[in-house]
């Protein structure tokens, strides 16, 4: 069974007296940042001076240095960058000026996995990963709740690590929910597949097919957005209350005989979920992102286009606002200015 730590089980005081940067300010940074000063932790945020976040992040109340000057001043370094800059980033600012011994931290195992950053022996490399997008990891906090994170240690050379792992994921107030106990490589691994197989390469997929065959088939637009992805919410709320079981019973006994005789899913997508889940564990799909982030994005720029102008685009937000819950502010105004 799995190892799962609670709040009895982490130590704020390991962090006394140490200094945490975190470094960037976006979806993960803000919330780690502000949830580790609330909870009694010397919190500096590293950024580079022409982010457009400096200012925000003062506003709130944190103090605010360069990337390199955060790194020297800092026990513990938590790097929340989009994974495919923190090498470089790591290179030329945050290893010349790492203290001796200092601590380094990650929110996914990306980078270590596939060894694009290779700390020295003498850094214990730990990782806190909220299983949740970052403004609902402040969200929740704020609520006296917390968001659950999975934990792993990668190096310990003092013996420390663990500690300080479980008293930084404390401070994020995820020990309220639970820590599970992971490896980088397990980590990294069903990640990747859990978002390109089944979340949103699955899903998102799925909706999108749905839609083409229904309105091919000549029926209307806004129908067939209803029936093939906003009802797709509250089965999934329903899911994650009580499982696919509660999902089930929720519906109607002819929805239900619909879903178990279904041929959509079959054992060939499960062949090629196991070819996806290969590419991940052999590092070629890594490669070819990373390749491709190198040479400026260009094959991700073009998809990130092409899926943008998806059929489904064009009726969803007409569809979207006929729903009272989706017109009022949106729910912070963090979320309103970046989305
Ligand atoms: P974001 O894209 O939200 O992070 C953006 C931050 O990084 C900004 O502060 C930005 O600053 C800074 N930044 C971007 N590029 C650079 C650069 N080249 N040099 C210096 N600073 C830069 O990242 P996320 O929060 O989504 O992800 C951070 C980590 O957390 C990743 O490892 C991710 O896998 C992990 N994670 C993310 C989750 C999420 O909810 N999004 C969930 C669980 C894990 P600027 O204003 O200067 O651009
Ligand atoms: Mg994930
Ligand atoms: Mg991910």
């Amino acid at each position: 069974a799995a190892t799962i730590w609670y709040e009895n089980d982490g130590d704020l005081s390991v962090l006394n007296g140490k200094k945490v940067a975190i470094l960037g300010y976006g979806s993960q940074g803000h919330a780690h940042a502000l949830n580790l000063r609330d909870s009694g932790v010397d919190v500096v945020v590293g950024l580079r001076p022409s982010s457009k976040s400096v200012e925000y992040a003062k506003e709130q109340g944190l103090e605010v240095k360069p990337i390199e000057e955060a790194v020297a001043e800092a026990d513990v370094v938590m790097i929340l960058l989009p994974d495919q800059h923190q090498a470089r980033v790591y290179k030329e600012q945050v290893e010349p000026n790492l203290k001796p011994g200092a601590a380094l931290a990650f929110a996914h195992g990306f980078n270590i996995h596939y060894g694009y950053i290779k700390p020295s022996e003498d850094h214990p490399v730990f990782m806190v990963a909220p299983k949740g997008p970052g403004h609902i990891v402040r969200r929740e906090y704020a609520a006296g709740r917390g968001v659950p994170v999975v934990v792993a240690v990668e190096q310990d050379p003092r013996g420390d690590a663990w500690a300080i792992t479980l008293a930084y994921a404390k401070a994020l107030g995820a020990l309220r929910a639970g820590a599970i106990k992971t490896t980088f490589k397990e980590e990294t691994e069903t990640d990747l597949f859990g978002e390109q197989d089944v979340l949103m390469g699955g899903v998102n997929h799925l909706v999108e097919c749905g839609f083409e065959v229904l309105t091919e088939a000549g029926y209307q637009p806004e129908i067939a957005y209803f029936e093939v992805c906003h009802e797709l919410k509250m089965l999934v709320d329903l899911m994650n209350e009580g499982g696919l079981n509660k999902a089930r019973w929720s519906c109607s006994d002819t929805a239900q005989y619909g879903d178990f005789t279904s041929t959509v899913v079959d054992e060939s997508t499960k062949d090629r979920m196991r070819h996806q889940l290969k590419r991940i564990q052999d590092g070629s799909f890594a490669k070819e992102f990373m390749d491709d982030q190198a040479a400026g994005a260009p094959k991700f720029k073009e998809l990130q286009e092409k899926f943008s102008h998806e059929k489904i685009e064009e009726v969803g937000p007409k569809l979207r606002a006929m729903f009272s819950w989706n017109n009022g502010p949106a729910a912070d105004a963090d979320e309103a200015e970046s989305f």
